[in-house]
């Protein structure tokens, strides 16, 4: 019945704007809007602090509907959780019932900040910094490639509040776009998911009370690598969504388009190849899936998992979106048709939440 709802939603408000939304590398707000209306903006929220209350595989289930129309829009349902799921999984009851109230009812909009120019896949090299002053932590420093950054009010910021000691020296905050020193860089210009805003965002002198802190001071990278677990498979859900949409246009185009005097869909050719396409694309949906369900029991082996969904997912959707521009032909090559858009999305899923080469290493440090 979920599926069902976000996929009649998404067919009728969101992917309409898709292209443009592509074209024009502008916000999809009419995504925010019918997303909102219909309270699928930040699903997981729990219900005691006004949310959906959705588990992890319905929050799944929504962002590769989301996905499979705009995957630019699926940010918004994804970003949601990643940006407030360290105040979830760590923070006070205050932070929690403050924050957590104006992002369900769809108030605000909330982002993770993690990345800096010169640490990426080394996050714990960061160097934003978070000063002590009496009740208040000053942070100054800059984030780089914040997905929402502008749009979203809240933002969890990972800074060092003890340089000696690396990623113990690590606490996380809740800074608001409001806060004073607060600025964004301008919009990156890229290869896909053009209509999600990805912007540094500068702390000068960011003068927060001491109770933004989530959790122990310290406590912040594992909060943030903790976050990462779950949310690594919603990116998996995103990749799953980009990769059903190809699938499921270039189904339909080869039934239609006709050479050697018949539908190419009537080749063996074609045929290896869309099987081929769909077989790998549910096995990554299985793996997503079971990952869901391990990250709602936070099971002992979710590392791995996430891990692995995210890896695999983002790979056959690399894969299989590319192989829907060639069953398109010259076709698949233009913006006339949707499948080149998809392909370009798709390549994000493999970099963002860790690189799948840093997934490989993740699964590597936690085999099964
Ligand atoms: C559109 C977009 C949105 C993003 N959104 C957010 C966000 O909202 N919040 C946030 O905090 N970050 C965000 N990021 C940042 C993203 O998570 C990083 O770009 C990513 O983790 C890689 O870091 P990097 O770009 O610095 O690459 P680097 O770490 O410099 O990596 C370069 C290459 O080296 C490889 N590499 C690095 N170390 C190793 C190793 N040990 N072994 C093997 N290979 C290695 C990488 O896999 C990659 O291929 C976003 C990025 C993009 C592009």
């Amino acid at each position: 019945m979920l599926r069902e709802t976000i996929r009649a939603l998404a067919e009728t408000k969101i992917a309409p704007f898709a292209a443009a939304v592509d074209e024009e590398s502008r916000f999809p707000q009419e995504a925010l809007d019918a997303l909102v209306a219909s309270d699928l903006h930040a699903v997981h929220v729990p219900e005691e602090y006004g949310g959906a209350g959705a588990d992890a595989l319905a929050t799944v289930i929504v962002i590769e509907e989301v996905a499979r129309a705009c995957a630019s829009s699926s940010l918004i349902p994804a970003v949601n959780k990643l940006g407030s799921l360290p105040v979830i999984l760590s923070g006070s009851e205050e932070l929690k019932r403050k924050y957590l109230g104006p992002l369900a009812k769809g108030d605000a909009m909330f982002s993770y900040a993690l990345s800096e120019p010169d640490a990426g896949s080394d996050a714990a090299g960061m160097k934003t910094k978070a000063v002590r002053d009496g009740d208040f932590w000053v942070l100054n420093g800059v984030k780089r490639w914040i997905t929402n950054a502008g749009v979203s009010e809240y933002y969890t910021v990972m800074a060092v509040t003890d340089p000696t000691k690396r990623s113990k020296g690590i606490s996380a905050f809740v800074v608001e776009k409001s806060d004073e020193g607060v600025s964004f860089g301008a919009p990156e210009k890229k290869l896909g998911i053009k209509g999600s805003p990805t912007r540094e965002v500068y702390l000068d002198n960011v003068r927060i009370p001491a109770d933004r802190m989530i959790g122990e001071e310290g406590t912040g990278f594992a909060t943030a690598m903790k976050t990462l677990d779950h949310t690594r498979i919603t990116i998996a859900a995103q990749a799953l969504g980009v990769a059903q949409g190809a699938l499921d246009y270039a189904k339909g185009y080869v039934q239609e388009r006709k050479q050697f005097g018949k539908p190419i869909a009537d080749f063996q050719g074609i045929q290896f190849m869309l099987a081929d396409m769909a077989m790998k694309l549910e096995a990554a949906r299985q793996l997503t899936y079971a990952a869901a369900a391990k990250s709602q029991r936070v099971d002992g082996d979710l590392t791995f998992f996430g891990a692995a969904a995210k890896c695999f997912a983002s790979d056959v959707a690399m894969e299989v979106t590319t192989d829907a521009v060639q069953l398109l032909g010259g076709y698949g090559y233009t913006r006339d048709y949707p499948v080149e858009r998809m392909m370009r999305d798709a390549k994000i899923t493999q970099i963002y939440e860790g690189t799948n080469q840093v997934q490989r290493i993740v699964m590597a440090r936690n085999l099964p």
